[in-house]
């Protein structure tokens, strides 16, 4: 399937590597990081001595400028091991996007040469305990104050936090904009006043930390704002959004994948009723059909990431969602399957099924929740029906007596 044309000799290239440094340094200790809820950092310095991190940094900045379906093909391969570590590897891309596409010159010659060499880790911190999908309403500020500014306040939820060097922090710098309220600034680990205070203790993902990370009168220079000029933070948070949410959809092609191929082994090995269960056709749906939601997830991933190395600005947030929200209900759905298909066993901490499952649940809720996806897809469904104007004769109008008007007024088809 991968020599497909649509691919480049590069990704797939990544790709691979990502598949050898899965199988050679995730898979084998994900069981051991996620009982003690550890960083694999093994795994991670792999990852950059493969060059991995150079997946999403354009070439001018040291990276290898291979795009967002690649850092997809890469983030599956990861997840397929295990999900957690393909979000500590995609959350640095997530934390990079706001430097990427909205940073300075001087910025991105600052920190993606950094960050493409596995030097320096990356984090994403929006969302807050009081604001999470309704991201306009942050609280945290950042005021002005001679060459710098000023943070203050508390970010929930930070995926990365305490590992990663860099955070792209969205700080309130105009409480009275409605537009231009918030702006993101870079912090860097070590920053007096930036603290990491509470490491969540998570049903999944337990191999990557997410932490409370605390502003107290943290002072950045002004040269740290994104972009260089206040109020345009929400819209690099969107931006960033669009071209991340292909990345958790493919992690949860990888995680839905992983849950997929360990439910097929067992499926051929266990034997109940002097045959292997695989034999059975109940067993045989449930299989056909987590294999046809995850290849059809993928494509649907690979679509959004392709759109958006296209140059497409039209309908990629639309597509991005799409992906992200059917990618991650169908990581859902097949773990649970996969569960069902190991009966017992699956539900045992025993064997890594059981970490598939509960890693599953945190895809439909983060980079925004599954309801916020939909929200997203509806509201420009809606807007782009403008373009079926050409339809109009074909559905009933205000004007008419009945339904069955509609045909002999517009000369559409009679209805039967
Ligand atoms: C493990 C983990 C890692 C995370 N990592 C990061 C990170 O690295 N950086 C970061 O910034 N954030 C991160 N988050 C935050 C995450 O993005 C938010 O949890 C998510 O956006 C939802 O926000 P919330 O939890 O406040 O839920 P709420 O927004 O309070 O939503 C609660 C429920 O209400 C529903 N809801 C809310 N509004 C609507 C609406 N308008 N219509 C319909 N339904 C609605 C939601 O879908 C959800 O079901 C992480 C969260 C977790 C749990």
């Amino acid at each position: 399937m991968r020599d497909n044309i649509v691919f480049s000799e590069q990704a797939k290239e990544l790709a691979a590597k990502a598949r050898e440094i899965a199988e050679k340094y995730v898979r084998p200790s994900c069981a051991k990081y996620d009982q003690l809820q550890e960083y694999n950092w093994d795994a991670a310095r792999a990852v950059a001595q493969a060059g991995l991190f150079k997946t999403f940094v354009p070439k001018e900045y040291g990276g290898h400028g291979a795009g967002v379906l690649a850092l997809a093909m890469v983030t599956e391969e990861l997840a397929k091991a295990d999900s957690g570590f393909g979000v500590a590897f995609a959350v640095n891309a997530l934390g990079s996007f706001p430097i990427i596409l909205g940073g300075t010159e001087e910025q991105k010659q600052k920190w993606l040469p950094q960050i493409a060499r596995g030097e320096k880790f990356v984090a994403f911190c929006l969302s807050e305990k009081f604001a999470g999908s309704d991201a306009g309403g942050l609280s945290v500020t950042a005021v002005e104050d001679g060459d710098h500014y000023v943070i203050c306040g508390e970010k929930k939820w930070t995926t990365n936090g305490g590992v990663a060097d860099i955070y792209s922090v969205f700080c309130v710098t105009d409480p009275t904009s409605k537009s231009r309220r918030i702006s993101a600034l870079v912090v860097e680990k070590g920053t007096p006043g930036f603290s990491v205070k509470k490491i969540e203790n998570k049903m999944g993902i337990r191999t990557v930390p997410v932490v409370e990370t605390h502003f107290d009168h943290v002072r950045v220079p002004k040269s740290n704002l994104i972009g260089g000029r206040p109020g345009m933070g929400f819209k690099h948070a969107m931006m960033t959004l669009d071209c991340a949410r292909p990345g958790v959809a493919a992690q949860a092609v990888g995680a839905a994948q992983g849950a997929l191929d360990l439910a097929l082994v067992y499926a051929n090995r266990r034997r109940q009723f002097d045959a292997p269960i695989s034999s059975f056709q109940m067993v045989q749906k449930m299989l056909a059909d987590m294999a046809m939601k995850t290849e059809a997830a993928r494509w649907l991933v690979y679509s959004a990431a392709a759109q958006i190395d296209a140059g497409r600005t039209d309908g990629v947030t639309k597509y991005a969602a799409m992906a992200k929200c059917f990618a991650t209900d169908t990581a859902m759905e097949v773990a649970t399957d996969a569960v069902q298909i190991f009966g017992g066993y699956g539900f045992m901490e025993d064997y890594p099924i059981a970490k598939c499952f509960r890693d599953a649940k945190i895809l439909q809720i983060y980079e925004g929740t599954n309801q916020i996806q939909r929200l997203v897809i509806a509201r420009n469904l809606i807007k782009e029906a403008n373009e079926l104007a050409h339809l109009e004769a074909y559905v009933p109008q205000e004007s008419q007596q009945s339904y069955s008007d509609a045909p002999a007024k517009t000369g559409a088809p009679a209805r039967a």
